[in-house]
Formats: C-alpha cells, sequence, structure tokens
C-alpha cells in the first residue's frame, strides 16, 4: 500500500512558495538574489497594529477562542464590510481563519461534491486551481488577453456555464495580473450570475486596499445576488500581515455554518493574539493602508517605463495588487550557449540563474506565455533588477 494518498500525490506545491524556496537557497549558497516571486508586502505591520498585539498577549489573551472569532471581532468585520464596501453581513455569516487562503480553501470543501464544475478565469491564483482539486472538483478555465486587460466579459461567462457549475472563483485587484473589475463591468457579469441562482461567486478581495483606480466594488453589493456571495478578505496585503495569519468571509449563513463546522475540526481558529490585533487594524479607517498603495502605485510606474524599455516583452498595464505580467512568447524558442528556452518556466529559471532575479512562471497561473513578476520591492532593487533583467534577455537568440 502506498504510504501517501493519491489525494496528496496529484497535488502540485504552491509554484510562488516553490520559488521562493528555491530563491532562499541559492542566497544560502551566497549568491546574490533579488527576489521578485514571492508576493508579499515589503513594508513592516502598522505600530498600533502591533502594540495591540503586544497587549493582548499582557492581557492573556491566550486561550482557544470561538471557532469562528472573537464575539467582537465578528462584530467589527460585520461594521468593516458595511463601512468600506456597503456590504451587510451578520456577524453569524462571517468566519476568521488563518489567512484567505483557509477562508478560500474552506468554502470551496464545503460546497463542491466530486465533479462539480468552477469557473476559473485565467490567469488565476496559483492555488484555485489545486484547492479546486483537492475538493473534488473540476476546473472550467476561461482564458483573457492581455489586450482586454485579462478580464471576462459577459457572454465568456455565459457560454463556459452547464449545469454542472457550482463556483465562479475570481480575484479583483487580480493576482497575477493587477487587473481591477469596474463597477459596471461586475454588473454586466452580475446579469449572467442572476440567471443561474446554482451558482456561488466567491469574490477575493484581499488586494482590496491596493487599488490604483481608487474605486473598489465588491459584487456582493448587488442587491439580487446577496444570496450568492461569499466574500473573502484578509489583513495580509494591504496591512502588511502576512505572518500574522488573518482571514475572513462573509457569506450566506448556510455556507458560513458548514465553514465553522470543517473548521472546528482541522484548525479550530486563527490566533487570539492576531484576533485581538485585527480588531484594532480594523476598527480604524482603512486611511493607514494609503501610504502604502501610494508607495505600491509608484512602483508600479516605475517598473512600467522600465519594462517598457525592453523591446520583445508585451507588458500590461496593472491597476492594483502588486504583480506585473508580462507576456515573453518572443523569448520562447530562442537559446544562450546550452540553455535552451521552451517554456515561460525555463525563462523565469534563466532569469533566475543568469540575472539572479527571480520571477513565477505563468504557467501555474494558467498563462504559458507570461511571467509574474512582484514589485514589492524598494525602487533600488526594482532598478537593478530590470536592468540584470535586460542585460540576461539580450543574451538570447
Ligand atoms: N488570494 C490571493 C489572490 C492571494 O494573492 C493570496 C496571497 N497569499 C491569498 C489569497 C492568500 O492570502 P493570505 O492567506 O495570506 O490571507
Ligand atoms: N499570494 C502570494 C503570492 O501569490 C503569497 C504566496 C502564496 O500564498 O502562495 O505570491
Amino acid at each position: 500500500m502506498a504510504l501517501l494518498s493519491k489525494r496528496i500525490e496529484a497535488l502540485e506545491e504552491s509554484a510562488t512558495l516553490a520559488m521562493a524556496r528555491k530563491s532562499r537557497a541559492l542566497q544560502d549558497q551566497g549568491k546574490k538574489i533579488i527576489n521578485l516571486s514571492l508576493g508579499e508586502p515589503d513594508f513592516n505591520t502598522p505600530n498600533f497594529i502591533k502594540k495591540a498585539a503586544k497587549k493582548a498577549i499582557d492581557d492573556n489573551f491566550s486561550k482557544y477562542t470561538p471557532v469562528p472569532g472573537y464575539k467582537d471581532l465578528l462584530e467589527i468585520i460585520s461594521m468593516k464590510f458595511k463601512r468600506d464596501n456597503k456590504l451587510v453581513y451578520h456577524p453569524n455569516e462571517i468566519v476568521c481563519s488563518t489567512g484567505a487562503k483557509q477562508s478560500i480553501a474552506q468554502t470551496l470543501m464545503v460546497l463542491l461534491n466530486d465533479g462539480d464544475e468552477v469557473i476559473l478565469p485565467a490567469p488565476y491564483w496559483v492555488s484555485y486551481a489545486q484547492m479546486v482539486q483537492l475538493s473534488g472538483g473540476k476546473c472550467r478555465f476561461v482564458n483573457t488577453k492581455i489586450d482586454n486587460n485579462f478580464k471576462i466579459k459577459p457572454e465568456d461567462l455565459e457560454s463556459i456555464i452547464t449545469k454542472k457549475s457550482k463556483v465562479f472563483l475570481f480575484s479583483s485587484p487580480c493576482n497575477p495580473t493587477g487587473s481591477v473589475y469596474s463597477k459596471k463591468e461586475l454588473m454586466a457579469l452580475g446579469e449572467v450570475f442572476q440567471k443561474h441562482k446554482h451558482l456561488i461567486i466567491i469574490s477575493d478581495e484581499i488586494y482590496e486596499h491596493i487599488n490604483f483606480t481608487k474605486n473598489h466594488f465588491s459584487i456582493g453589493r448587488i442587491h439580487e445576488l446577496k444570496n450568492q456571495v461569499v466574500t473573502v478578505n484578509g489583513l495580509s496585503k494591504g496591512y502588511a500581515m502576512t505572518g500574522w495569519r488573518f482571514g475572513y468571509l462573509g457569506a450566506p449563513k448556510k455556507i458560513a455554518q458548514a465553514c465553522i463546522k470543517m473548521q472546528g475540526q482541522i484548525t479550530s481558529a486563527t490566533c487570539s493574539i492576531t484576533q485581538r490585533a485585527a480588531i484594532t487594524a480594523l476598527l480604524k479607517d482603512p486611511i493607514c493602508t494609503h501610504k502604502m498603495r501610494k508607495t505600491f502605485q509608484e512602483r508600479r510606474d516605475l517598473m512600467i517605463t522600465l519594462l517598457s524599455k525592453i523591446k520583445d516583452l508585451d507588458i500590461n498595464k496593472p491597476e492594483g495588487a502588486f504583480y506585473i505580467f508580462p507576456d515573453v512568447s518572443k523569448y520562447i524558442g530562442k537559446k544562450f550557449q546550452e540553455t535552451h528556452i521552451n517554456s515561460s518556466d525555463d525563462l523565469s529559471m534563466f532569469l533566475l540563474e543568469d540575472a539572479g532575479v527571480s520571477t513565477v512562471s505563468g504557467t501555474a497561473f494558467g498563462a504559458n506565455n507570461h511571467i509574474r513578476i512582484s514589485y514589492a520591492a524598494s525602487n533600488q532593487e526594482l532598478m537593478r533588477a530590470c536592468r540584470l533583467i535586460n542585460k540576461s534577455l539580450d543574451k538570447l537568440h
């Protein structure tokens, strides 16, 4: 009998985490690597949140908490949904977890039966497809194009929905493309969803506060979709709190309660200290996130200026998050000495080894001809990285 289950044997390692691991290993060998692979803010958590966590330790918040989170935290999240997103979620429709990652995985697990279809606009965030697979679901991809800013249209959606479609899962602002759906675009998609009441929409809004259009629209605001939308958010990105592990969701009560049942059997709840800090973070006007957003926007502009100078890269204009997702197809089929570039995986590896810059291949995001570059790094590092990338790409013929 095999030691490991078929379920885990079929699961791929997270490509983002794998690339971060490879870059750390090279750094440990003494190589200089600029890490533009992992999507995590390079800022420190704001001081007022750190202070709240220290106080929570001193106040002995050290016991198991209720599974969905402390009662006052759930009330504050309900207030936050109303204040920032004009969404109405009662505290008993809210569940806090160890990151948005768990919130999404858990929602899929409570919704999907074997063979149920999940519609994913591609490019999609790496973990979505693997989470669907782990939950027994089947991915149906809707491909998008760089010239449409990687966004799907109502007719694309309409044509992929079948009787087996159970979930539509997307992020806006999007990882890996940085695209942002406007209110008008979501309202148009919303008209299609209204015709398919069996479809649940999981709206991943983890990059809510890193939106350069400054207009974040939550699809759950469309009144007619009230019973169809699960809104996922967290503190990792906007508040620079990736390691604290805090995500949450608002969902129709039956789905929220199912998530609580599942969480009660696997992780119980997220950390008590993190929960107390989250109360302080979310109570305050999100204005504290604006400075970081402004810096990300300046870096986005810098990256566009630098990368547009590389003539064989086709670049998109991200409107949020902190990734740029260039089309690298003109480099595929080229070589340098004995290194042949047959895919974006090869190109990403070549940039790691030759330029000392880590990126992530688009393959894991469902877009073979792209690479993802995170610009959550200092201007100095970004300038150096782009210079090195340019120099390495120039060697390919
Ligand atoms: N969704 C997207 C689109 C992400 O990029 C991430 C990044 N980790 C997550 C969810 C998960 O975030 P976390 O678990 O750190 O809250
Ligand atoms: N979301 C980040 C990324 O896409 C963090 C890594 C991860 O959670 O997979 O790089």
